[in-house]
């Protein structure tokens, strides 16, 4: 096929020395990002992803063609697709995956609660599969959420918290993946690392995102929805800038250890790891708001309304201690700053769209 004959003949997943990656979802917000990253500094990336409608797919197709322009290939295809996985790790042999791919946002599950059964816990056990019989193994690094901490309040959240209650059928499916991933571990030997993402943000983000649709309400003089909790207080989110995330998600491939094959034996048992990704600040929406109008330099119509019991969480605030001593995570970025590199990529991505296009898409609030 087209595909195969793409990836035979490009270098680029192919390494002697450095990294094979397999990243899903990587047309993607994160995974383009991830792919660049990992290109630049010289390992070898094969993207996998599906295309699908959930957001704009031209926004992933504009992904996808800037990291062409980087010999970066990406596999049309789903995780489900057992035959397709199989090949691909029989004609490149990853050490590595960085699978990011899955079926986001929180609000999307009242509607399309099948969606994330299928990608998040089918296609991961589809991956898990394929992955433990390939030879070699590789490690797997993937996108878990600090939506598992679901209605915890007690802040900040350290890995060792509850996560008993999800709120939504996107973080009971997230919390499923954990423990997919401690059973492939135990049995097979994979070794697995677990990112709990925090609100990522930044340029090439993802449009059922509050910071992304409220920046286009407010070009576009609509009214924004603000939520407040029932007991009356602001919401609030830990704002990730995708520039760190990127940096962490780095940082835990380059400390992922190998795989020791089924059961573990004979080099003892594999790495399973989880730890959050998070900025350690959270910022109420109010706030958020108020920075993107300073940015765009126009009010925001603001609605303000108590949350709907819609699969949100009243807020989140990461502890990032064990990702810091792991790997040197340690987010930098200002969301005021970060927030100023968004609205730019917006403005010249859109261009003078921005004003006026009307796209009916999903609407997120505060997805983590
Ligand atoms: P995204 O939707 O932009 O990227 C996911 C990509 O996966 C999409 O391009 C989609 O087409 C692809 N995909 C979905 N299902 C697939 C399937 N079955 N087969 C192949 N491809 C498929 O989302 P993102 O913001 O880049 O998130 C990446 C990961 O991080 C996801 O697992 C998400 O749940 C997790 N996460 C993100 C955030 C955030 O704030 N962005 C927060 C917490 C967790």
């Amino acid at each position: 096929s087209a595909w195969e004959k793409q990836v035979r003949h490009s270098s680029t997943p192919r390494r002697l020395n450095g990294f094979s990656v397999l990243v899903t979802g990587a047309a993607g917000f994160i995974g383009s990002h991830c792919s660049l990253a990992l290109k630049k500094r010289g390992d070898g990336v094969l993207g996998l992803d599906n295309f699908n409608d959930y957001y704009d797919p031209s926004l992933k197709r504009a992904r996808q063609k800037l990291q062409s322009k980087h010999q970066i290939f990406i596999v049309e295809g789903d995780l489900n697709d057992e035959a397709l996985l199989t090949k691909l790790f029989d004609i490149v042999p990853f050490t590595h995956v960085l699978h990011l791919a899955a079926q986001a946002g929180v609000r999307y599950a009242m509607q399309n609660p099948q969606s994330y059964v299928r990608s998040n816990i089918a296609g991961f056990v589809n991956l898990l599969e394929v992955a433990k019989s390939a030879n070699p193994q590789p490690s797997i690094v993937w996108a878990s959420s600090s939506s598992v901490y679901g209605l915890n309040t007690e802040n900040p959240f350290s890995e060792r918290d509850r996560t008993d209650q999800p709120a939504s059928l996107y973080a009971a499916t997230k919390k499923a993946g954990e423990e997919i991933a401690h059973t492939y571990n135990h049995i097979y030997g994979l070794a697995l690392t677990g990112l709990r993402f925090f609100t990522v943000y930044g340029p090439w983000g993802r449009p059922d995102m509050a910071y992304f649709f409220f920046t286009k309400d407010i070009l576009q003089g609509k009214t924004i929805d603000i939520y407040r909790t029932q007991d009356d207080k602001e919401v609030a989110r830990d704002f990730t800038y995708i520039d760190d995330v990127v940096k962490g998600c780095l940082g835990a491939l380059d400390t992922a250890e190998k795989s020791t094959g089924s059961g573990g034996k004979k080099r003892g048992p594999a790495q399973l790891r989880v730890y959050n990704l998070g900025n350690t600040s959270p910022v109420p929406v109010g706030r958020l708001v108020s920075i993107l109008e300073a940015l765009l330099n126009m009010k925001a119509k603001k609605h303000v309304i108590k949350m709907p019991r819609n699969g949100d969480v009243p807020f989140t605030h990461a502890n990032v201690t064990l990702a810091y001593k792991d790997f040197g995570y340690k987010p930098t970025a200002d969301l005021a700053a970060g927030l100023r590199k968004f609205v730019k990529w917006y403005v010249s991505y859109y261009g003078a769209e921005s004003r006026v296009k009307k796209e009916g898409q999903h609407a997120d609030e505060t997805e983590r």
